[in-house]
């Protein structure tokens, strides 16, 4: 190709040698450097990359360790025995020890002068298939943000900086590689790595990268389900979720991948905003007490707003309650479903959580018991507490059923009317069934669970 017409510049790099970063050896996986060490003896260019580099940088643990090489997949597949390919769009190699796997990936080329192999796909600027290999150089402004374009060279544990990432670490800010309107064209998720990069670390995403946002949000909507269900889960479940969920929502980008949420909210309703707020934030505790944690309870959180107020919508002109559950729980997973792809067993599960709600208010003596051996009793109890941001009567009948729970079943039996005569939630029906006897309570921690 003529150098003229070529759309980027090879960076030089910044080389931050080894006594002037905080990277130790002590910190990367042994996994990671049983693998970087091989490569190297092999002849290879070996570099740690990506989040990790940036993570290390930040003295975090990084949860995973990305390898950079000059080996074709091929090449490293003859290295490793425990190593299988992957990828269709992007091919990788994945090299694996026990639990833990490491991705080794190719130097990605830009596709121009390419100097290697392989083949590069673009249909409506947006990237299918990318396989074109190419130098350190390339495969740096091929990355998404500077702050991950850091490589950590094995060989003599310096730092290569090819787009200026060391400064945006110190500076705690997010610059996209190249410009922002083509690089989300290429791969829409981008926008919400932004988002789930600027909330995991405490950054600000850089004016010129969010403001694409609001034109280009609609792309979201032709990235593939099921890579928006996992990026769903790493903004969610992998302990910053309410940060997350702040950032999406002030920049824009939630309404593109949970609409049903975002129009909710947009109601209004600040009860519905605590009861999300609480569940996000007791998720990423659990998180952080290294307690399990369900996508079903979450995405019933996020999409309870709409399903509630479809369901009343429809009971109001006359629908039965049961049938109206039902049909507004169908509605809003089948319409998320077509932008994040939730697996059936998750949508279920939230479907039950969901149809219990109106039978937690149903306090007599036979339907207290069939639902408190209800297998998904747990998860719908704690859904309940988390309605206590709706109303005074909602928070005393939460405290109601927590109270029920600690009690013997014969003293809850007799305290509680073989038929019901105050209508549903009525703070008169708790009131009268509400056994006063004891007032220890479990601690309630196990909000988000199922
Ligand atoms: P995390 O801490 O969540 O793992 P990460 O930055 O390591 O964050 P990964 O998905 O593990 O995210 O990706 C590893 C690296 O691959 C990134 O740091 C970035 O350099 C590159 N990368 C990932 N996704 C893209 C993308 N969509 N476009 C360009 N580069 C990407
Ligand atoms: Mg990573």
């Amino acid at each position: 190709m003529n150098p003229e017409t070529r759309t980027f510049v090879t960076p030089e790099p910044a080389i931050i040698p080894r006594e002037q970063h905080v990277i130790s050896r002590k910190n990367i996986s042994k996994a990671a450097l049983r693998v970087l060490y091989r490569l190297h003896d092999a002849g290879y260019d070996a570099f740690l990359v990506g989040g990790a580099v940036r993570d290390l940088l930040l003295g975090g643990h990084p949860k995973d360790f990305d390898i950079a090489t000059n080996a074709t997949p091929d090449e490293v597949k003859k290295l490793f025995r425990n190593c299988r390919l992957i990828g269709r769009r992007f091919r990788l190699a994945h090299v694996v020890f026990g639990p833990e796997i490491i991705e080794v990936a190719t130097f990605r080329g830009t596709g121009e002068d390419a100097p290697g192999e392989g083949d590069r796909h673009i249909v409506d600027g947006l990237i299918v298939r990318d396989n074109v290999w190419g130098s350190i150089e390339e495969d740096a402004i091929r990355r998404d943000f500077r702050v991950n374009a850091l490589y950590y060279d094995i060989s003599d544990f310096s730092v290569r900086d090819y787009v200026g990432g060391m400064q945006d670490l110190q500076d705690r800010a997010l610059h996209l590689i190249g410009d922002p309107a083509t690089r989300y064209r290429e791969d829409p998720v981008r926008m919400l790595r932004a988002a789930r990069l600027a909330a995991k670390l405490g950054f600000t995403i850089d004016p010129k990268a969010s403001a694409p946002f609001e034109e280009l949000g609609p792309l979201l909507g032709d990235a593939a389900p099921a890579r928006l269900f996992d990026e769903s889960l790493k903004m969610f479940l992998a302990g910053n979720g309410l940060k997350s969920f702040h950032v999406l929502e002030q920049c824009g980008l939630l309404k593109f991948l949970f609409p049903a949420t975002a129009r909710a909210l947009k109601r209004g309703d600040e009860a519905l905003r605590s009861l999300v707020e609480q569940g996000l934030a007791n998720t990423d505790s659990r998180i952080a007490e290294g307690k399990s944690v369900t996508p079903a309870f979450l995405f019933a959180v996020l999409l309870w707003g709409e399903v509630r107020d479809l369901a009343h919508g429809w009971m109001a002109k006359g629908v039965d309650g049961t049938e109206a559950w039902s049909r507004a729980a169908a509605h809003v997973v089948g319409e998320q479903c077509q932008r994040v792809a939730i697996p059936r067993r998750f949508t279920l599960t939230m479907e039950e959580i969901w149809s219990l709600q109106p039978r937690f208010e149903q306090i007599q003596r036979k339907r207290v018991f069939r639902l408190m051996a209800h297998p998904r009793f747990r998860a719908a109890f704690d859904f309940l507490l988390l309605r206590a941001a709706e109303s005074p009567a909602m928070r005393e009948l939460g405290q109601w059923w927590a109270h029920a729970q600690q009690l013997p079943q014969d003293v809850l039996a007799a305290a509680l009317p073989a038929s019901m005569a105050t209508p549903v939630g009525g703070s008169s029906a708790v009131a009268t069934a509400a056994p006063r006897k004891r007032r220890r309570r479990k601690p309630s921690g196990k909000s988000g669970s199922a």
